[in-house]
């Protein structure tokens, strides 16, 4: 069983990476943000025991999650933080768990894990390939895809596990520092 965990930091192009694999490869992606997202959903226990703990407010109108105001106590707050994934990242194991239980012996799969290290989920990897960038391209990308300036930008990078400690527990660098034909030259290198 092959087993590749995509990490990296933020808008260094982990979507990048995993959109190839599947495409070039046909290979199955497993998403963490896609669990997380389903963890919280509408009336999940998970959701339930946000809304006791904020109140009601933390809910939109329509009965789902307002991330917004979420980010913002948990921004601020590293405990809330922690009590927070405390109550996702089982959730989320599970499903990586569950998906690994059916693949066939012989299989492939990708595992798209933004937090890999953070959440202490390296173990359901059998390799590591985290996605870099120089600091200049990754707040560049940042904030022309969230429409944010430079200071905001950086605020965002720097609250994360930085890139070097990060590199420094990889299998596997990607420097998506220049184009997509040289990122697709090394993603071709190390999966063959
Ligand atoms: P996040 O976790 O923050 O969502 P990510 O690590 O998945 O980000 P991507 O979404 O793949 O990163 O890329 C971030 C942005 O940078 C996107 O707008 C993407 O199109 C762009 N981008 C990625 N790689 C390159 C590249 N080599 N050259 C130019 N733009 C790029």
């Amino acid at each position: 069983m092959r087993l590749i965990g995509i990490t990296g930091g933020i808008g260094t192009g982990k979507s990048t990476v995993t959109n190839y694999l599947q495409k070039q490869y046909n290979l199955p992606i497993w998403d963490a943000d896609i669990y997380a997202r389903s963890a919280v959903s509408i009336n999940s226990p998970i959701l339930q025991a946000i809304s006791q703990r904020y109140g009601a407010d933390i809910l939109q109108p329509d009965g789902m999650l307002d991330r917004l105001r979420l980010g913002e106590i948990i921004f601020k707050d590293v405990n809330e933080r922690q009590w927070l994934e405390s109550q996702i990242h089982p959730y989320v194991r599970n499903c990586f768990e569950t998906e690994i239980s059916q693949l066939e012996p012989d299989g492939v799969a990708v595992l798209a894990i933004p937090l890999l290290f953070e959440a202490k989920m390296t173990d359901l990897t059998t390799e590591i390939w985290v996605v870099s960038c120089d600091r200049a391209s990754q707040l560049n990308r940042v904030m022309t895809r969230d429409s944010i300036d430079q200071v905001a930008a950086e605020i965002r990078i720097d609250s994360q596990m930085s890139l070097a400690d990060k590199i420094a527990l990889a299998d596997v660098t990607l420097d998506n520092s220049t184009n997509i034909e040289e990122l697709a030259r090394q993603i071709d290198h190390h999966f063959n």
